[in-house]
């Protein structure tokens, strides 16, 4: 009896593996096709400045529309993206669309807000990356200095020419680095140093432990001071307390995003929500 359970269960196994890894090749499949197809939204998440409330700029988001009308969210598409090398096709037309939707508000009101994005540290593996961003930003009267791009800490930069010379132009373009999800991964002094990153963002996983106690604070303003130290701005992702917004408020931390302050967007909601207090 026990042998035939355990048949079974290996049949019922084998199906199993065969229906996520079908899944799986029609999702690959899909996401080949996403640009063409156009399927791909962004939603806007804003920055507001911890010390008066300002809005002061937002982060574009990738979303993949579905047939049936909803949305994919980025984290179950990005790796799979990563893995099979459409990672580039994708962010470069997250930075073609941005800079496109935002250009108009980011010119009305030169200088106070800015355009963040995500990109995979493979796009500054691929050569002329720095070049493409400064044609994005001129075919939309932008200055560098209005686009942050940021790096998730997830993933390892890997150190090479093409990617030094990136950064290199980048930086002398005046567009703002930034290390996402700070603490999830290859964080290391080292890293900080080596690159020129302006601002840092706290992982939410930190934030969202604020309430919990002593030692996830003492982290906090451990890194607050850290960023400081070394020239930085800081902003604390996944804001969803008001208890978190005060303690990273009074600990010093520039900007927060998240949920409480206002949730990501179509461009036109965030844009109705300038002017207005956070979380109104
Ligand atoms: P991220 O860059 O760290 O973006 C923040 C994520 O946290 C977003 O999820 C946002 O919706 C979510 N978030 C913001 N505030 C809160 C909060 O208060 N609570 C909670 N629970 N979540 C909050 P999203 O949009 O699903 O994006 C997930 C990740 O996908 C991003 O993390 C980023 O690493 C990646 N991603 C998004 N768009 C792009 C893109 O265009 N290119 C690349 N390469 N990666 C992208
Ligand atoms: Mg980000
Ligand atoms: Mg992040
Ligand atoms: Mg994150």
């Amino acid at each position: 009896k026990a042998k035939e359970q355990g048949r079974n269960r290996c049949h019922y196994f084998t199906e199993d593996i065969n229906e996520a890894l079908l899944e799986r090749l029609e999702l690959e499949a899909n996401l080949r096709y996403v640009i063409v197809r156009n399927q791909l939204i962004l939603h806007y998440q804003p920055i507001y400045s911890l010390g008066t409330g300002d809005m002061i700029g937002f982060e574009a988001l990738v979303r993949w529309r579905q047939r049936d009308g909803s949305l994919r969210m980025p984290g179950s598409f990005i790796p799979l993206a990563e893995e099979i090398g459409i990672i580039e096709d994708i962010d470069s037309w997250v930075l073609a669309t941005a800079c496109q939707e935002v250009a108009n508000t980011l010119n009305e009101r030169r200088g106070e807000l800015r355009l963040a994005l995500n990109i995979s540290p493979k796009q500054l593996e691929s050569p002329g990356y720095a070049e493409f961003v400064r044609e994005q930003l001129s075919r939309n009267q932008l200055s560098p200095a209005q686009l942050e791009l940021e790096i998730t800490e997830r993933v390892l930069v890997e150190d090479t020419q093409t990617t030094r010379e990136n950064l290199e132009a980048l930086g002398e373009m005046g567009v703002r680095l930034s290390i996402d999800d700070f603490g999830t991964g290859y964080s290391s002094l080292g890293y900080l140093q080596k690159y020129p990153f302006q601002t840092l963002k706290i992982d939410r996983s930190f934030v969202c432990n604020i309430s919990g106690g002593e030692s996830a604070q003492r982290l906090i303003e451990t890194i607050i001071t850290l960023a400081h130290g070394l020239g930085m701005e800081v902003v604390a992702e996944g804001i969803e307390l008001e208890q978190e917004r005060e303690f990273l408020a009074s600990s010093g931390c520039d900007q927060g995003q998240g949920f409480m302050l206002a949730k990501p967007a179509r461009l036109s909601q965030v844009l109705a929500l300038l002017g207005a207090p956070a979380g109104e």
